[in-house]
């Protein structure tokens, strides 16, 4: 399912807004589905209890009829006692059917209710009369029935039987009523459990048209963040996203960032490239020139002289191996330095490394020790003696007078591992990994007393590196440090 193109809080909007009214409303009706059951359930109840009560009047008025006339003809106290409590549970049953019916407010059951308050009245004043007249001629003072008796017990049983019919008549009519409120109970409870069905299947229905909502953020997205694992590589990024989205802006904003960045590399090539060419070709120049003068072959300088000549040749060599370092840096970094791999021995990258520092080292009083195993390496032997002599020339300019220098290579699985190991000042642990990024230097004077900016083991790090190698360091402040790299043996043959 395609969603029209909008910002992706308005369509989290409208997808959580829409089921939400529409589940708000659902709840109201079942709340009001449910008060309108409780009150049907409610007067439901009413009208079993009035159908109750009627008959409960119904009852007394037989049996107080029955007590009453029995204790006329056998004078016996048993049957005046229960008449009494007849009499009495009459009135209470009366008085409570009237109170129900008043709560149910119905007209025609009203109606009814009169005719049974004065009926049940009527019937007692009867009752009491026969039951006065029957005390009187138990205790003696009347010897005969007396013709008000029998009128009252004739009455009072007409009275009784009306008081019956209406008593059927409420039960009768109640029963209905009940009936009624009884469908209404059912028929609500009915529209409930459609609502609820109603209000899952809405949430059902809010899930699943989330679901697409949230597959293209996610398929968005993924395509944003393969565009940023392409940045590094330098590769071209997949085209712009389309819409008008947040992840749109997003993929926009980074394109243009990503075109910034591109123009910028391009940019720094060319400054590179101008470099190399434009500025270290004169600097070669100028260096030929000053040697030529060191060496008097364009006339014999004074003392004064030689020395400026020195010590300009000095600084014209530290600016020309800079200009090669960032060169350096930036081809391997980009990968456009071209490597070329041979197979040779690894002898050969060593004796090539001492012998170019072997003066320098003379100068710094320290000496050069190899115990070396002969492999056979496969890589590029120039890139190989530009690290071992960075690594050397590191450790003959950190090692105190009279140091040692141990230069070693031994076998380490497929690889062969070079090491080189000084009795200098150490590398504090917190500095071991961060010294192979550019830039990176221990001391603070570094830079000005034993030269350099910090490039040399940016570099050694990325030639390894080219070589399927790895390079680190070991060491303990004012021990010594150990630099070693591994390269890759030739088929892991020995010579
Ligand atoms: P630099 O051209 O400044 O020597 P490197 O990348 O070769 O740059 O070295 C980075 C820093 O690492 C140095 O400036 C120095 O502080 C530290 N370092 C390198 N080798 C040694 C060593 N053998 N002993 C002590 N510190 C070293």
């Amino acid at each position: 399912m395609r969603l029209p193109a909008l910002k992706i809080s308005y369509k989290v909007l409208i997808l959580v807004a829409i089921p939400l009214l529409f589940e708000i409303g659902l709840v109201c009706f079942i709340s009001v589905l449910i008060s309108d059951s409780d009150q049907a359930m409610e007067r439901e109840l009413l009208s079993k209890e009035i159908i109750l009560r009627a008959g409960m009047v119904a009852r007394d008025a037989a049996q107080g009829a029955f007590s009453v006339g029995t204790y006329y003809y056998t004078q016996s106290d048993f049957f005046k006692e229960h008449y009494l409590n007849d009499r009495k549970s009459l009135q209470e049953n009366v008085n409570a059917e009237e109170r129900l019916l008043l709560k149910a407010n119905k007209k025609d059951q009203l109606e009814r209710l009169k005719n049974i308050r004065r009926l049940s009245t009527d019937g007692i004043e009867m009752m009491d009369e026969v039951m006065n007249d029957t005390d009187l001629r138990k205790k003696g003072q009347t010897g005969f029935i007396s013709q008000n008796s029998l009128v009252a017990i004739v009455k009072s049983s007409r009275i009784m039987h009306a008081l019956l019919t209406e008593t059927q008549f409420v039960m009768r009519n109640e029963s209905v009523y009940r009936d009624q409120y009884e469908s209404i109970t059912r028929k609500a409870k009915e529209r409930i459990r459609l609502a609820v069905w109603a209000l899952l299947l809405s949430l059902i229905m809010a899930a699943a048209l989330a679901f697409p909502l949230l597959a293209s953020i996610n398929k968005r997205l993924q395509l944003v963040m393969q565009n940023t694992r392409k940045v590094p590589k330098g590769e071209a990024l997949a085209p712009r996203l389309k819409g008008g989205d947040e992840i749109a802006e997003l993929d926009a904003v980074f394109h243009d960032m990503v075109d910034e960045l591109y123009n910028a590399q391009k940019m720094k090539q060319y400054l590179l490239s101008m470099v190399s060419h434009d500025i270290r070709s004169p600097l070669t120049s100028v260096q030929g020139l000053l040697t030529l003068l060191s060496v008097g072959t364009l006339g014999e300088l004074n003392s004064k002289g030689k020395q400026r000549v020195t010590a300009t040749e000095a600084e014209l060599e530290r600016l020309i191996r800079l200009t090669s370092d960032l060169l350096d840096v930036e081809r391997l970094s980009s990968g456009t330095l071209q490597m070329e791999i041979k197979t040779m021995p690894s002898s050969v990258i060593v004796a090539t490394a001492v012998s170019a520092l072997e003066t320098l080292a003379e100068q710094c009083c320290v000496k050069l020790e190899k115990e070396l195993l002969n492999l056979d390496i496969k890589g590029d032997k120039e890139r190989l003696v530009q690290v071992m002599v960075n690594l050397l020339s590191n450790a003959i300019k950190y090692s105190p007078k009279n140091g040692v220098i141990k230069i070693s290579v031994e076998r380490d699985g497929d690889m062969a591992l070079f090491k080189v190991r000084d009795q200098g000042r150490g590398i504090p642990p917190e500095f071991q990994a961060r010294i192979f990024e550019r830039f990176q230097q221990v001391e603070a004077s570094d830079a000005s007393e034993k030269g350099g900016k910090g490039l040399g083991l940016a570099i050694c790090k990325s030639i390894v590196e080219a070589h399927a190698g790895s390079i680190g360091v070991t060491s303990k402040q004012d021990q010594g440090s150990t630099f070693w790299f591994t390269v890759p043996l030739s088929e892991g043959k020995e010579t």
